[in-house]
């Protein structure tokens, strides 16, 4: 039988009187490829959050790999939002990645370690962007940017990668690069991604889950009208651009539309 890799019990999470998240409850499996879609403001990296032990919970229970979550840190890779990370800061690539090696309890005078260095590299080539190591962070593209955060996220060998809308800010090719990379890393960790644009859920992910402030929908990864009326709170239509994936139910086939006479 296969392993729980994340197991979420009756999560709810205020930030004061405002409720983020109410009564979740979800299983993700070992080796699962999640992607968790819903409109901004819907709780997604709150989840995430409550999931890396960043912020309190105000009831309920997570479990990662059967352990309490907090135990768990080392288990777990975090790619934060894009948009959370300031691209002026004078830092190289390399640098950023090597980041990802420092442990908890940092003392004065810490240097990171020739094996740090190593892993550091390791990861870079990874995602393939040794070339970019020495550059300046300012000059990346927004999708080397986003490999070089993954990259940043795998130094701590994760069993588990967490991803707040990995996509956002890159162009056409590189979110298809980005998910071709995330598929080749499901061979060895489980992933857990989260966006707020449909568009971004590609063929990629093996199950899909539908958050807005509770869970709407868990399950395969093609949800019908009625999941994202009860999502968005009104009928939307979604139009699926670019990486080759489907997650609405075609028109035709919902209302079957005879078009032998158009
Ligand atoms: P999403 O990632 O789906 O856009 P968030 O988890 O960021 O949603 O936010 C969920 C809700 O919690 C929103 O109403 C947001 O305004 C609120 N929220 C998020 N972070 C904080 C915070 N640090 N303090 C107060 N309210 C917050």
């Amino acid at each position: 039988m296969r392993k729980n890799a994340v197991h979420i019990e009756n999560l709810s999470v205020y930030y004061g009187q405002t409720p983020a998240l109410t009564n979740v409850c979800m299983d993700v499996d070992d080796g699962d490829f999640i992607g968790i879609m819903g409109p901004n403001g819907g709780g997604k990296s709150t989840l995430l959050k409550a999931i890396l032990g960043l912020i309190p919970i105000t009831k309920g229970n997570i479990q990662i790999y059967g352990q309490e979550y907090r135990k768990n840190e080392a288990l777990i890779g975090y790619v934060p939002q894009f948009a959370s990370m300031d691209k002026k800061f004078p830092t190289t690539c390399f640098e950023v990645v090597l980041s990802g090696c420092m442990k908890r309890g940092l003392h004065p005078f810490f240097r990171f370690s020739k094996n740090d260095k190593a892993v550091a590299f390791e990861k870079i080539e990874r995602v393939g962007i040794e070339k970019l190591a020495n550059k300046q962070i300012g000059e990346l593209s927004g999708g080397e940017f986003q490999k070089m955060l993954i990259a940043r996220a795998l130094a701590v060998n994760p069993k588990l990668l967490l991803l707040d809308e990995p996509t956002a800010s890159v162009d056409m090719r590189s979110k298809e690069q980005i998910y071709d990379l995330l598929e080749e890393l499901n061979n060895d960790m489980t992933i857990m991604l989260v966006t707020h644009d449909l568009s971004a859920i590609s063929s990629k992910v093996r199950t899909l889950a539908c958050l807005n402030k509770s869970l709407v929908y868990h399950g395969e990864p093609e949800v019908n009208d009625n999941t994202v009326k009860k999502l968005y709170g009104c009928p939307v239509d979604l139009i699926a651009h670019g990486v080759p994936h489907r997650v609405l139910r075609r028109h035709e086939e919902e209302n079957h539309i005879d078009k032998s006479n158009i």
